[in-house]
């Protein structure tokens, strides 16, 4: 059964890159380091930045990130921090290369899941994508990381370079013993809004609302059939579906390395974020910014997919209302079975 999973106020979800540096140089990287910094986090600056989260929240989730983070000769001494610190779930997403012996320095009672990114079922159309030897890389990683007993999940990009390949992952991923996909829309911001994905997805690299329905729904299902749960975007809205804002109703913080917090992750190539990191402390930023933003209602449903990326997603035909953009922080979840 299919499920629009609700905004929670319950509990805070926390997108920690504690660095901006990565090995590989994937054609639709978000990474900015212009925007979020070029810094790799202090351990001490880590531990810091995780205590306000924790201590606003009885159940905050955190999520370590880059940049690749396992290039950070501490990440697992953050980890720990942040389970001492009381965080309700833990995740490091990585794209396979798992450096610094990562796995030896962590138990599965450390970490609750390893998410990696992989964009192709096959060596040439990943490695077109995310660069040369990386999808042989990743598989090798979950390997690994499932033969030590962690959990594990994938997140699969999809554009128009990788579509095709879609329905091969669910039996790839019951083989390989992950246990959670993620389908994710490619966003046009990065290096995929300067034309990075052009050469391999044409100048439009986004599926339409009519491909999208047609190939990402059947394949999360049949994923789920295989025994994983699946959470994909809602993307779009049906005229009898309620519009809300992430920034208003749920508490998700998209932390970059010089100080930036942001609410929405549409906001992060620009210094519109709503709180920042001054030294230890976390403040409020300067108005104007998203969170002013946020309250404002337009027919095309989310303000920033049209304000601030206004080449990212197209509402298409019916935009009054008929078809509106969903956050991009809504999902659709599919429990296995
Ligand atoms: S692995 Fe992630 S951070 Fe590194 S280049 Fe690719 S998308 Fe960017
Ligand atoms: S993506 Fe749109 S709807 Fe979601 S938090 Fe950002 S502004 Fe709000």
């Amino acid at each position: 059964m299919k499920e629009t999973v609700a905004f929670s106020k319950n509990s805070a979800n926390v997108f920690f890159h504690i660095l901006t540096k990565c090995n590989l140089a994937c054609r639709h990287c978000y990474i900015n380091p212009e925007q979020h910094g070029h810094q790799t986090l202090a351990l001490e600056t880590i531990k810091a930045w995780l205590k306000p989260f924790a201590a606003q929240s009885r159940k905050a989730n955190v999520i370590f990130l880059g940049g690749e983070p396992t290039l950070h000769p501490d990440l697992a001494a953050a980890i720990k921090y942040a389970r001492q610190l009381g965080y309700a779930s833990i995740t490091v997403d990585t794209n396979g290369y798992l450096f610094h012996d990562i796995l030896a320095k962590v138990t599965p009672d450390d970490v609750d899941f390893f998410s990696f990114s992989l964009d192709g079922a096959t060596a040439r159309t990943n490695d077109r994508l995310r660069g040369k030897g990386s999808f042989d890389q990743c598989i090798r990683g979950i390997k690994a990381t499932v033969a030590k007993g962690f959990a594990t999940s994938l997140i699969y990009t999809v554009s128009r370079a990788n579509a095709s390949e879609l329905d091969r992952m669910p039996a790839l991923l019951q083989q390989l013993g992950v246990e959670r996909f993620f389908i994710q829309v490619i966003g046009l911001r990065g290096r995929s809004a300067g034309g990075g994905l052009s050469t391999v997805a044409g100048d439009n690299p986004q599926l339409t609302r009519a491909e999208w329905l047609e190939r990402v729904p059947p394949v999360a299902r049949a994923a789920a059939d295989r025994g994983l749960t699946v959470t994909y975007p809602k993307v779009f809205l049906e005229s009898d579906e309620i519009f809300e804002c992430a920034g208003l109703v749920a508490d998700n913080y998209f932390i970059f390395p010089n100080g930036r917090v942001y609410r929405c992750p549409l906001c992060e190539d620009f210094p519109v974020h709503s709180l920042r990191f001054e030294t230890d402390r976390l403040v409020a930023a300067d108005r104007l910014n998203e969170r002013d933003f946020f309250k404002l209602s337009i027919p095309e449903g989310c303000v920033m997919n049209r304000l601030i990326q206004p080449d990212n997603i197209d509402a298409g035909p019916g935009v009054q209302g008929v078809t509106r953009i969903a956050c991009c922080l809504l999902k659709e979840e599919l429990q296995p079975g």
